[in-house]
């Protein structure tokens, strides 16, 4: 197999150690591709590329437009690559290819939108308070940019970063989840298709404990954009302090989804599936907790128990495939132990916990579509990221009740409620401290709205008009047009 390439300055490099990491597939544990390992030495080569490429090249001094139209030269690339690009992201990380060809079209839009908003904000004029002076407030790009991205949207969380961080006029080094780093290094090479000039898009493919530490913590980085685990990204911002660089965070989620009893039942019931099940649950912003208020209770549980139980899990590159497998044995291993600890807290199992019987699945990282009632504020279950198909549910009687409780967790990404009172609707949308609030709703995000975490679920926002200003410094020039002595000093 072929071994596939970091991309530094310009050029496929190999790594320095001449490492290199076998690439699995989830569904079957078989190998799909053999990529070189880097480390710290590769990871300074790729950051030094983009310094020389920020503090000397083309790239920062050109133009809204320029860039704009190179923007979207890439995103018609990745337009023309997509049914390519979303086999490799299903192959690579067991989703649906539904899904995989959902988040490439998604992509291309990310890409469409900031080539458009690249060429609008000049800057402003402001009121300077003397008189013959002019005052202006512009942006400019903030610099060398390190993008740590993970495993579980491994492309349309690159994306997030690397789209507005070119708009922007910033130079990259992007280092993808070393065990999904496929698409990332296809899209690397759509980039040089494009024409970006050398040095601006770099790709540093390897771990997370040598190569993502080194770009958190090298002075040549200009901001770190981190998307991951909560404590992977505390010890990203400790790094970050080396040179106070900026620091972006989007971090994990445990993201309360509120059935209220006048919510229109099938469509929340529908909602609450596609809230936890999309890609085996792992998504920052999976609805895993539900509450459930006590007039729907019962019939809500004993219809989810039902529809989930007929839910198609297997291989996601098959037709009819509803959820894939979870990433990695160590993964499975981490959610299982979930499901341990949570019938020991004492959550009644109604459904799941285990792996599936069907032979045809037994090398794949299954764990079944599972079912958890009877939990508590306080369990672990409840409080803790799973990142996998499981469910709690909690049973709630008063609106207050339900929005205490839905805040009372250190994450805040995003929350959804379904309730048809418009003073209800109005009191939990300002109630619950969480990035996203979706009301009879759940799991939308789309381009143009901004996405982060209120509490530990990040810092910044991505996407969206505050998306691009992440990506950018301000800066107030003051020029005085009449400038005369005022002979404070004087004599
Ligand atoms: P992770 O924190 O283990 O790894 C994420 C990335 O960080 C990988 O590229 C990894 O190599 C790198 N990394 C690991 N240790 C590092 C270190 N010490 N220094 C620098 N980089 C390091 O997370 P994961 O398991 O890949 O992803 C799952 C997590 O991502 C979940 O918690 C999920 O909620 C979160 N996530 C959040 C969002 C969001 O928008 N908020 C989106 C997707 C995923």
């Amino acid at each position: 197999m072929m071994e596939k390439m970091m991309h530094v300055d310009g050029r496929w490099t190999r790594a320095h150690s001449a490492a290199t990491r076998d690439i699995i597939n989830p569904f079957d544990q078989s190998v799909i591709a053999t990529v070189s390992e880097g480390n710290r030495e590769d990871a300074r080569d790729a950051i030094n590329a983009a310094r020389r490429a920020f503090d000397q090249g083309p790239w920062p001094k050109t133009t809204g437009p320029e860039r704009g139209r190179q923007l979207l030269r890439l995103a018609d690339l990745i337009e023309r690559d997509a049914e390519e690009l979303a086999r490799l992201e299903t192959l690579n990380t067991g989703k649906t290819l539904e899904e995989s060809r959902w988040d490439m079209a998604d992509i291309t839009g990310i890409f469409r939108y900031y080539a458009g908003l690249a060429d609008k904000d000049a800057g402003e004029v402001i009121a300077a308070p003397v008189p013959d002076a002019t005052s202006m407030v512009v942006r400019e790009p903030v610099g060398v940019c390190g993008q740590i991205s993970p495993w579980n949207y491994p492309l349309l969380q690159a994306a997030w970063k690397l789209a507005p961080a070119l708009a922007a006029g910033c130079t990259v080094v992007m280092k993808p989840s070393e065990i999904t780093p496929l698409t990332s290094i296809k899209v690397t090479e759509l980039c040089a298709e494009a024409g970006f000039p050398e040095g601006v898009v770099n790709l540093v493919l390897g771990p997370g404990a040598t190569v993502g530490a080194e770009l958190a913590e090298n002075p040549a980085v200009d901001l770190i954009s981190f998307t991951g685990g909560i404590e992977t990204g505390k010890t990203i911002m400790r790094a970050a302090a080396t040179n106070v660089k900026k620091v972006a965070l989007e971090l994990g989620g445990k993201n309360p989804n509120i059935i209220f009893d006048d919510a229109d039942f099938d469509t929340a019931l529908d909602y609450i599936l596609n809230g936890v099940f999309f890609h085996a649950g792992q998504i920052c912003s999976a609805g895993a907790r539900v509450l459930l208020q006590d007039g729907i209770h019962d019939r809500m549980v004993e219809a989810l128990a039902e529809r989930m139980s007929k839910i198609r899990v297997g291989d996601g590159m098959t037709d009819g495939t509803q959820m894939g497998p979870l990433i990695s044995a160590a993964h499975r291993d981490k959610v299982e132990s979930y499901i341990r600890i949570a019938r020991k807290e004492g959550a009644r199992l109604l459904l799941g916990g285990k792996r599936p019987a069907d032979p045809a699945l037994a090398n794949g990282f299954f764990v079944e579509p599972t079912l958890f009632t009877d939990c508590a504020n306080d369990m672990r279950i409840v409080q803790e990221e799973v990142f996998g198909p499981v469910i709690t549910i909690e049973r709630f009687s008063t609106e207050d009740e339900a929005l205490v409780r839905a805040n009372s967790t250190v994450y805040g990404l995003s929350a959804g409620f379904w309730t048809r009172d418009p003073d209800r609707i109005r009191r939990m949308s300002s109630g619950l401290r969480f990035g996203t609030v979706w009301v009879n709703d759940f799991n939308v995000y789309f381009t143009q709205a901004p996405w982060g975490g209120y509490k530990q679920s990040g810092l910044g926002r991505e996407l969206g008009r505050q998306g691009l200003e992440e990506y950018t410094e301000v800066k107030h020039i003051f020029q005085n047009h009449n400038a005369r002595p005022i002979n404070w000093f004087g004599v």
